[in-house]
């Protein structure tokens, strides 16, 4: 038996939207790490609802804060309300952003 942990590897250049339809996780202002619930895109905007019931409408740029906060791990504080699951946090940690693809 081999305890082999698995690593993601996501591609950085990848839109804001592509980002977190992967991850389920918000990085709110606050540094609250969230639970994605449901993702919208509405032109150039989408909207993001968490499992805790917030509604978020950010732009979909794959250089904002969020995705930013997302890709350099600033979030360390999971939202109690949204109850992440461990593995959906160990999994993040555990994320590669990579300039290559794989
Ligand atoms: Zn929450």
């Amino acid at each position: 038996m081999v305890n082999e942990k698995v690593v993601r590897y996501l591609y950085k250049n990848q839109s804001l939207y592509q980002l977190i339809n992967k991850i389920k996780l918000w990085p709110s202002r606050t540094g609250v790490l969230h639970g994605v619930k449901t993702v919208e895109t509405k032109g150039n905007t989408m909207i993001i609802t968490t499992h805790c019931g917030e509604s978020f409408v950010v732009w979909n740029s794959k250089n904002g804060r969020s995705a930013r906060w997302l890709r350099n791990r600033w979030c360390r504080k999971p939202c109690v309300k949204c109850k992440i699951p461990e593995w959906k946090l160990e999994k993040y940690s555990q994320t590669v952003f990579s300039d290559v693809r794989r």
